[in-house]
């Protein structure tokens, strides 16, 4: 079941957002070559704290840490350690905060020093993508049309979407129905109501689709070893149009 919310309920999720987009810019402050994943979860955690909050992750199904760094060839997952960023990496940083008993979640994938043009290309059109797809998140429209305009753009430029993984509601819950894919057909899925809220996040990889996760038993890579960008906004349908919840 699709749960709509309350304004009230959407305005809790705001103040959950903000913290989000609060934590990753400062994230996006610190981001540097030397840098350990490990500092960066620290960071992200006392400034969740500092603000009301609570990090989403942090022991959610047993994850280890309050943010997720996922590193080039990583989808997503990535559990922060001693490693340390270096020049040309790009870094997937997942954060999601509950506040007052609501979430929010978004995704930036940062550069880290000089990268690859390949790789700002993947940046530039993956977070295309989102945009694209959040266009879509209007009243009267259907789920796929979300889906659609994501796998359009991607793989128009030459990429590929993740199939494996996929966006979601958000509410009270931090991973509510529907499902909400990268890919899909336009015209189907669940007609969009005002007050859904989706978490949309699109993850594009430079070559295939396929991923596998590694024997931590956490960190998704591509199956090609090939780079994945990944970024994701918490969207509200509302009836004057989507609103991006995950903004300072
Ligand atoms: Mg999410």
């Amino acid at each position: 079941m699709i749960i709509l919310k309350s304004l009230k309920e959407i305005e809790l999720m705001r103040q959950a957002g903000k913290i989000v987009s609060a934590t990753l810019a400062e994230l996006g402050e610190v981001i540097r070559p030397g840098i350990t994943t490990l500092e960066l979860d620290a960071l992200a955690r006392r400034c969740i704290k500092r603000s009301g909050g609570s990090p989403a992750f942090l022991g959610y199904h047993g994850f280890p840490a309050s943010i997720c760094t996922s590193i080039n060839e990583e989808v997503v997952h990535g559990i922060p350690s001693l490693r340390r960023l270096k020049p040309g990496d790009i870094i997937s940083i997942d954060v999601g905060v509950c506040y007052k008993g609501y979430f929010g979640d978004a995704t930036v994938t940062f550069p880290v020093g000089e990268i690859s043009q390949l790789a700002q290309r993947l940046i530039e059109v993956s977070q295309s993508a989102l945009y694209k797809g959040i266009d879509q998140a209007c009243v009267g429209n259907r789920l796929y049309d979300i889906s659609h305009a994501i796998q359009v753009t991607a793989e128009s430029a030459g990429y590929s979407v993740v199939r494996n993984y996929v966006g979601h509601g958000i509410g009270s819950q931090m991973h509510e129905e529907p499902q909400v894919p990268n890919f899909g057909a336009p015209g189907k899925g669940p007609k969009l109501e005002n007050g859904m809220v989706l978490a949309i996040e699109p993850m594009v990889n430079a070559g295939t689709w396929e991923v596998e996760t590694l024997q931590d038993s956490w960190t998704v890579v591509t199956k090609d070893r090939k780079l994945s960008v990944h970024f994701e906004h918490t969207v509200a349908i509302l009836e004057d149009g989507p609103e991006i919840l995950t903004v300072l």
